[in-house]
């Protein structure tokens, strides 16, 4: 039940300046209802890593296989979560939500069901009609994650989510993403520097060491106590 599996990645990246190796031979195995993080320094090929995941970006060479398909560009099985508030500025938080649901035509009936779902999941229910310059940097996270999770995709690619926040959001928000993975049991891969957060979130770890842009070798850490 692996729901994604990296084989052999690696990843150049050519300029006039030269080549850039951001990722050698990286593997990776992330099975269903894991919390994977994915932890390194600066520049090691992490949002490099997710990027590809995503489709966003294209291998130089390896595999990537989503539940048994291997990826070629984006699509709805992978609900993403990034740094920057990445909100529709002109849709309230509802239209937000439902943008995914929309574009796939799911009946009306079942977009308000859903978004009702997640506007409760996130506490949000009281902002349902407000426009994101009206909620905090936190509160357009928690958006976020709603958006990504209504389309019921087969995993959550999330890269420092919460990195742009104050101490005590951050603190939140951990909660909260912690609290509907122990819920809901979403499949995860998140990407932060931070080892602590890794720790305090994560089911599994996957250590990313680099000399500069390259990366060395991957340790996949079980947790004992998640
Ligand atoms: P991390 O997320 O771990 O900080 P990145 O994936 O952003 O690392 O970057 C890995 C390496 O690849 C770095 O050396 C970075 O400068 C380089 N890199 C990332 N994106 C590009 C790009 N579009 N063009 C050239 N080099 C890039
Ligand atoms: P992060 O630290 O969150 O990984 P970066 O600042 O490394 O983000 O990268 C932000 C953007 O800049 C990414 O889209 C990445 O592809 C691009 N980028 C990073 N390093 C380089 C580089 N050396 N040359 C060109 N683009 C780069």
């Amino acid at each position: 039940n692996s729901k994604i599996y990296v084989k052999d990645l690696n990843k150049v990246y050519h300029s006039v300046k030269g080549d850039t190796v951001a990722m050698k031979d990286v593997n990776i195995n992330i099975l269903e209802n894991e919390f994977v993080s994915i932890v390194g320094p600066s520049g090691c090929g992490k949002s490099t890593l997710l990027r590809m995941v995503a489709g966003l970006d294209v291998a130089t060479s390896g595999q990537i296989v989503i539940k048994d398909r291997n990826i070629i560009g984006p699509g709805a099985d992978r609900g993403m979560v990034f740094q920057a508030y990445t909100l529709f500025p002109w849709m309230t938080v509802a239209d937000n939500i439902k943008f995914g649901l929309k574009l796939r035509k799911i009946p009306s009936k079942e977009q308000e069901e859903i978004t009702d779902k997640y506007l409760k999941v996130i506490k949000l229910e009281k902002f349902r009609n407000s426009y994101p310059k009206e909620l905090s940097g936190g509160m357009k996270q928690r958006v976020a994650i709603a958006r990504a999770l209504a389309n019921s995709p087969e995993v959550l690619l999330m890269d420092e989510p919460f990195s742009a926040l104050d101490p005590q959001t951050r603190a939140d928000m951990q909660l909260l993403i912690r609290q509907i993975w122990q819920i809901e049991k979403p499949t995860i891969m998140f990407v932060t520097h931070d080892i602590e957060e890794a720790i305090f979130l994560s089911s599994k770890i996957y250590v990313l060491t680099s000399t500069p842009g390259t990366v060395k070798k991957e340790v996949p850490v079980i947790l004992p106590y998640n």
